[in-house]
């Protein structure tokens, strides 16, 4: 059996060493995050270098995701770096103070606003919950605020309000420069923070159009405001991330299970790929197994039906980067044996077109008939996208002379990229060469069945045959 959610692994310092990612990409990374909130130009420059280096080495496509920093609210330096709040005392946030100037009674901030977005009883959750505070009032730049939860505080930490609400805009003029940078670096996706609308997803995609490139588009989902308009977010975007440590902070940790599971199946029902992300196996950043925890928390990703799980601390700063893909991979695997494969043939569904009536129709018969994989011969990726939204026991190659789509393809759950040129072939010999290709590569054998679905015209969009053949035995036609 081969595996069929997908890894996506943040890169950072821990992964900068060539036979590390090597060592990675072979247990199972299927697409790398570069994280703008971190690093510089040049850092992201060799990184995306190395990544596409080491993929063509291992013989592995491999996707780029570029993830916006977006607005998150931080707080700005302390005089010592590091100050100590203590429970029932008052502490001031202060848009006008100097960047450096914090201390145990007041700190900046970056995000200059926020006095007007709160008000007297308003809760504050710095550092992802660490510390936590009451609003009492706010004047001018200044927040006056009571420390319910105190505890050490150190620079530039996190901050966000409970319940939501802040009106800073998703795409702050650092993204702007980011999306730039991400156009230069040709990423296959790129991922906006803090979104809050349809409207904010379609910004970021007409900006990075503006530079001449395409990537797919990943909404974050870490506001509250993004759970209240999630199915016109969804739509307006290729792939939704549950970005739960943000998200959790807002809607309140207990409230995350719920949340993912229905993020999860809204994304599926309208056709679009989602990752669950974030302390999915948290305590590998030291340790070199998994919690039980941490196993059941992405089993359960994974059950549920996500394209991707997705790795930050773990693999960006941890001890153990190639460990913990093995060990992502092996739960992974173990789950799929759980899913319900029928959970998507639901008789009350109408097919969109020709194309979604085929990818389903193969689904089907790959969980009702002796096949053994699945051909995709397509152009874009839709169609391998429109199969992967259901479940099937056996892999979907998706075979595309068009790296790109190869990219792109890398996060449906089940499908292989292939990227195998047919432009030169008759098209009376390209089922043919196909299945031999498979054949060739190991992956199937002489006298096993195999569904193959292509356009009768390679135009994009046009698959619209569906086929099963022998291997060994393919006629022309
Ligand atoms: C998150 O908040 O869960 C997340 C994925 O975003 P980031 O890692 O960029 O904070």
């Amino acid at each position: 059996m081969i595996r069929q959610t997908k890894i996506v692994a943040s890169l950072g310092p821990a992964t900068d060493d060539p036979l590390v990612l090597a060592k990675m990409f072979r247990r199972g990374v299927d697409v790398v995050r570069i994280n703008f909130s971190h690093g510089d130009v040049a850092e992201h420059q060799a990184r995306v270098g190395l990544v596409r280096k080491t993929a063509l080495e291992v013989g592995k496509t491999v996707a780029i995701l570029g993830d916006l920093q977006g607005p998150k609210i931080r707080l700005e330096r302390f005089k010592q770096h590091k100050v100590e709040l203590v429970s029932g005392n008052e502490f001031f946030l202060d848009g006008a103070l100097g960047k450096n100037d914090g201390d145990e009674v007041e700190v900046g901030l970056t995000y200059k606003a926020l006095a007007d977005d709160v008000k007297r009883g308003d809760i504050l959750m710095l550092d992802d919950g660490n510390i936590v505070l009451k609003v009492s009032d706010a004047q001018g730049q200044r927040i006056r605020t009571r420390v319910l939860v105190g505890g050490k505080l150190s620079d530039n930490k996190g901050i966000n309000l409970q319940g939501g609400g802040l009106s800073a805009g998703s795409l702050t003029d650092k993204d702007k420069q980011d999306i730039k940078l991400a156009a230069r670096l040709d990423i296959d996706f790129l991922a906006v923070s803090f979104v809050r609308s349809a409207a904010d997803v379609e910004e970021a995609r007409t900006l990075y159009q503006a530079e001449g490139k395409i990537a797919s588009i990943v909404s974050k989902v870490e506001r509250k405001e993004a759970i209240d308009n999630i199915l016109e977010i969804t739509r307006a975007s290729d792939v939704v991330m549950i970005a739960r440590g943000d998200l959790g902070v807002e809607i309140g940790d207990a409230n995350l299970p719920g949340v993912q599971k229905r993020i999860i199946k809204l994304a599926r029902e309208n056709n679009r790929v989602v990752i669950t992300a974030t302390q999915m196996m948290q305590s590998m950043i030291d340790s070199p197994i998994p919690t039980r925890a941490e196993v059941s928390d992405v089993a359960n990703a994974v059950m549920d039906g996500s394209d991707a799980v997705m790795l930050s601390a773990e693999t960006a700063v941890g001890r153990h980067p190639a460990k913990v893909i093995g060990a992502m991979a092996r739960i992974c695997k173990a789950a799929e044996i759980e899913i319900d494969r029928e959970k998507r043939f639901n008789p009350g569904v109408e097919f969109g077109n020709a194309e979604e009536s085929i990818a389903m129709a193969s689904m089907y018969t790959a969980n009702h008939f002796p096949v053994v994989a699945i051909l995709a011969l397509t152009e874009s990726g839709r169609t391998a996208l429109l199969m992967s939204r259901a479940n099937a026991k056996i892999p979907i190659y998706a075979m595309t002379r068009n790296s790109p789509s190869a990219r792109r393809m890398c996060i449906y759950r089940g499908v292989m990229p292939v990227e195998f040129d047919f432009t030169q072939l008759a098209a009376s010999g390209i089922n043919r060469a196909a299945v031999e290709w498979l054949n060739n590569a190991g992956l199937v054998e002489e006298g096993e069945q195999v569904i193959i679905t292509r356009g009768d015209t390679s135009a994009e969009g046009g698959t619209n045959t569906m086929k099963i053949v022998r291997v060994g035995k393919v006629a022309l036609q």
